[in-house]
């Protein structure tokens, strides 16, 4: 009958690409000659399990720990420098070379003393080191046997030949000298001495003249109760070359599987019947061995490993699976994706833009932009957290500097940067500046649009007044924040769109009616700049250097940024996102629940005011002003329409932006002049 046996199937841990990578980098550079590796492969495999022969992080560890029903397969790595190299290589002079240092360590004998080179196996691959790719192909070199070898049956089950209690001996026999020799024991000879005790030679001694043996065994790696695995094939080869005589006739072999069968600890083991009628073989067979792909083709195989051995990749998902420990342990219906694909511009690339961003990039926000025009200053890197001593001394951007901090703790972050001056009312646009504030204007009309929020963190008030106009223009996202010396505000602004402008009175009556609560929705909500009777003007005109540095208590910026964000995790996590109403609490508000305000993080406030004076914080909401100078739709229609000439006349003139919304009217008509007056933000910094 036909002689067929169960081919060995590679598998690679995914520990032994670093490993060879390493290897590459550090020992192998452009040598391509093999290099000695050790696989392993077990006598324990389950019905329907392939004959695994695998590769795992100690190929390269010559004190590797062989396991119980685990053996060795000595074999190597060749590793080519090009994939060009790995494509054409002649495969057939490849295995063919493989089968002749094979064949001479079975004629020299060297494969008696190393059975485990029987297990012969060789890896041929490139490794694209840049992109993680490894191309491979596997063979297991073998010799074709002769016709004058026969198996004369089928195999028979262990059970029918010995002995429930003689399994059980021999199992004993075999682990206590694999454990003293553990390196040569997939191939061995067994002799029943007598009914009780079972004695195992290695293949040196039962190979010697004289020396008997009822068994030929090994450590099967088969599954299949028919066919025995692969490594009989060389073995049998070996033996009719070194020890014919011992075959000669009829003989035995047991193929042994530490699997139990019934009450039987060895009962998936099978005896093979088999005889040989041939001399010493004494030319070399024909050879064959390359292993098909997974889909039976004789083919190479490719993995990437990117994912897993990338440091950016293993980076991007540590921090995307810290966050998701947060929903899948807390708050189930969090959108991460949401946040991570949310685009942020940071205008002001100070404490508050860098911190800003430091608990962005917590949130797993991959694009944070920068702008910004000043450069690192040396009182700048102790407070401003993406900036070092040495920014100062190159004299680095501020948002060139802080872009590039954010991609060296995070590689991931998609950070642009602008180094850009935001045109401001009231700062009167001279001929030879044009061309300059209408390329900033230009630019920052851009880049609001590309992006999905608006973070004002700048250093005046003014300089927040375009933004606000753009950002109620384009129904952008914005969150303000803004710091006094111990005082901060975080705010978002109220979306804008036609509803916005409706009857704003009858709005206002109905928002502050007799409930405890009630709410102001998303187009609603006041702007920074809705609380002002005045338009903005040129505050930092008669700044003194004192007003002009950071003057705040160093932990309101860490307070207020991270509020920022928060507001904005909370904005976007709510059903309504940026149209998430505010709730406006009465006097007689008791506390409890403010439902409609509140989203899968919580409540969202409008405004939140803190103070180190007191350690308080408060929420306060305010509606929009219709006669806004940076959201109102007046300013809105004559942005759209205007564009840079509207920013030129309202440089020019606070005046111009006054009349234009009915601020001149109004304060003219109500004679409130003389009793207005405005907070002082001259302390607000950045
Ligand atoms: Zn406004």
């Amino acid at each position: 009958m036909v002689f067929q046996v169960m081919p060995f199937t590679s598998a690679l841990h995914s520990a032994f690409w670093p490993l060879i990578s390493n290897k590459k980098l550090t020992e192998l550079r452009l040598d391509e000659s093999p290099l000695p590796a050790l696989a392993k492969y077990a006598n324990n495999n389950k019905e329907g399990v392939p004959a695994t022969l695998c590769l795992e992080w100690d190929a390269f560890d010559p004190k590797l720990l062989l396991q119980s029903a685990t053996f060795l397969a000595k074999g190597s790595v060749v590793n080519t420098n090009t994939i060009e190299t790995f494509k054409t290589m002649d495969k057939k002079e490849f295995l063919a070379q493989e089968a002749d240092t094979l064949w001479k360590l079975m004629l020299n004998g060297e494969a008696i003393q190393e059975p485990s080179r029987l297990c012969s196996w060789v890896l041929l691959m490139h490794a694209d080191l840049k992109k993680y790719l490894y191309y491979y192909w596997f063979a297991f070199p073998s010799f074709e046997l002769p016709g004058t070898l026969e198996q004369k049956a089928n195999p028979k089950a262990v059970e029918s030949e010995l002995r429930l209690e003689l399994c059980e001996h021999l199992l004993k026999s075999f682990e206590d000298w694999k454990r003293l020799n553990s390196e040569i024991s997939g191939f061995f000879f067994v002799r029943i001495e007598e009914s009780t005790s079972v004695k195992i030679l290695s293949l040196a001694e039962g190979i010697k003249p004289g020396v008997k043996f009822d068994y030929i065994g090994l450590a099967d790696p088969s599954s299949m109760d028919e066919h025995p695995g692969v490594p009989l094939r060389n073995l049998l080869t070996l033996l009719m070359i070194q020890c014919p005589e011992k075959l000669l006739g009829d003989f035995k072999v047991l193929c042994l599987r530490q699997i139990r069968h019934g009450s039987n600890p060895i009962g998936k083991s099978v005896v093979l019947s088999m005889s040989y009628s041939g001399e010493k073989l004494a030319n070399q067979p024909r050879s064959f061995g390359w292993e098909s792909d997974e889909s039976g083709r004789m083919l190479p195989r490719c993995v990437n490993m990117k994912s897993s051995m990338d440091p950016q990749s293993l980076a991007e998902s540590a921090l995307d699976l810290n966050l998701k420990l947060m929903k899948w342990r807390l708050v189930p219906d969090l959108d991460l994706d949401l946040i991570k694909n949310t685009k942020c511009l940071l205008l002001g690339a100070g404490t508050l833009g860098c911190n800003v961003a430091r608990c962005l990039l917590g949130w797993g926000v991959r694009s944070i932009s920068f702008v910004d025009c000043a450069k690192v200053s040396y009182s700048n890197p102790v407070r401003q957290s993406l900036f070092t001593f040495e920014d100062c001394l190159a004299g680095s951007d501020k948002a060139k500097a802080a872009a590039h901090m954010m991609k060296k703790i995070f590689p991931g972050c998609k950070s642009a940067h602008y180094n850009l001056r935001v045109p401001m009312p009231g700062h009167a646009i001279s001929e030879a500046l044009e061309k300059g504030v209408l390329d900033d204007f230009n630019l920052l009309d851009r880049i609001v649009q590309e992006h999905d929020v608006i973070f004002l963190l700048m250093d005046s008030r003014e300089s927040r007044w375009l933004p606000t106009v753009m950002g109620a223009t384009y129904k952008k996202i914005v969150i303000n924040a803004a710091l006094g010396l111990d005082s901060f505000v975080v705010m978002r602004h109220g979306t804008r769109d036609s509803r916005s402008f409706q009857d704003p009175n009858a709005k206002a009556n109905a928002f502050l009616g007799g409930k405890d609560v009630t709410y102001v929705p998303g187009h609603d909500l006041g702007c920074y700049f809705c609380t002002d009777i005045v338009a903005p003007g040129n505050s930092t005109a008669d700044r003194t250097l004192d007003q002009q540095c950071t003057v705040t208590r160093p932990g309101v910026s860490y307070q207020a940024a991270a509020l920022a964000v928060e507001l904005l995790s909370s904005l976007l996590q709510h059903p309504k996102k940026a149209e998430a109403p505010a709730a406006v609490y009465s006097k007689s508000y008791q506390g409890g629940d403010s439902l409609e305000s509140t989203g899968i993080l919580g409540v969202v406030p409008h405004t939140i005011r803190g103070s180190l004076q007191n350690f308080q914080q408060f929420t306060p909401t305010s509606m929009l002003f219709p006669k806004c100078s940076a959201c109102s739709e007046k300013v809105i229609e004559a942005f759209k329409d205007k564009k840079f000439d509207f920013l030129k006349r309202a440089a020019a003139d606070k005046k111009y932006l006054e009349d234009l919304v009915g601020l001149t009217e109004m304060l003219n008509v109500e004679g409130l002049e003389e009793d207005v007056f405005t907070l002082d933000d001259d302390d607000l910094t950045d």
